[in-house]
């Protein structure tokens, strides 16, 4: 029988690392053997003999934990936010250091809001205008979200290469903030209301028709899935994987 991959949780206090400990606990193909929160030793992980880091931190931390296990000889499967274009950059240049290494960066781990960004990449073409509107718990420390970003690159992207003009909007004054923030020429409005989890939708209009791509994570065991996969996909993986997506069949 083959050794189970040994798993590590960075951020295991957290709303996301409880629910993470949890499903990594009841796999039976997998082992969790370090659950760390913010003051522990990341020398746990090396005394821990880590093969997987799964990172569910704070943007400012989430860097140097991944930094770390890269340059132990680590892979990192990583839902925290804040991977910038710079800090995707320096990863991509670190694992040119440590080829077997695989990192996946997932701004969702829901195989649900994998599919809407999908679904409405496909549709971005095909109408005049698209907004996203992304919905979220009040203690969420960023905006817009991960997601969104995400979505935002992929819809500008699949217009751009079909050659569709601007979306029109007459828009000449107003509030700051108004139209939303500005992503790849595409309105994000962020929402942060008490009660919700992580909700999105992409409105997508033309003349006469608009078509909605909602999607909700109602709670967060919805992620658990996505992370699972990762843990079991990366090792198999080297190098960057931005979007879980990439470890998906969805081209069928
Ligand atoms: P959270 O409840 O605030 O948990 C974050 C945890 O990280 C806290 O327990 C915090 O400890 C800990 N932490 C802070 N700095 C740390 C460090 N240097 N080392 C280890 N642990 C550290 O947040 P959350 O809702 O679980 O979300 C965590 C991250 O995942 C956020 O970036 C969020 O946006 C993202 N997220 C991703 C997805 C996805 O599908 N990819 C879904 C939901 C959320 P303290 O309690 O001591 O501060």
């Amino acid at each position: 029988m083959s050794e189970k991959l040994r798993v590590a949780v960075l951020g295991a206090k957290g709303r996301m690392g409880t629910a993470a400990t949890a499903a990594l606990d009841a796999a039976d193909d997998l082992e969790l053997v370090a659950a760390l929160g913010r003051h522990d030793s990341l020398d746990i992980l090396i005394q821990r003999q880590v093969d997987v880091v799964v990172d569910l931190t704070v943007p400012d931390a989430t860097e140097a934990n991944v930094h770390f296990a890269l340059r132990h000889g680590m892979h990192a499967v990583v839902g925290t936010t804040g991977w910038d274009a710079s800090r995707l950059a320096a990863l991509a240049e670190l694992l040119t250091h440590t080829p077997k290494s695989g990192v996946l960066i997932a701004p969702n781990f829901a195989l649900g809001s994998v599919l809407a960004t999908r679904f409405a990449a496909q549709a971005a073409r095909y109408f005049e205008s698209v907004e996203i509107v992304e919905l979220h718990h009040p203690r969420k420390v960023d905006a817009p979200s991960g997601t969104a970003l995400r979505t935002a690159e992929l819809l500008a992207a699949a217009r751009q290469d079909a050659g569709v003009p601007a979306a029109p909007d007459a828009t000449e004054g107003g509030l700051d903030g108004a139209r939303g923030a500005n992503v790849h020429g595409i309105p994000v409005h962020s929402v942060r209301l008490a009660g919700l989890v992580a909700h999105q939708e992409v409105l997508l209009g033309s003349h006469g028709e608009a078509l909605t791509i909602r999607h909700d994570s109602f709670n967060h065991e919805s992620f658990m899935p996505g992370v699972l996969l990762g843990v079991r996909t990366v090792t198999g993986r080297p190098g960057l994987t931005v979007g879980l997506d990439g470890y998906l069949d969805l081209e069928g």
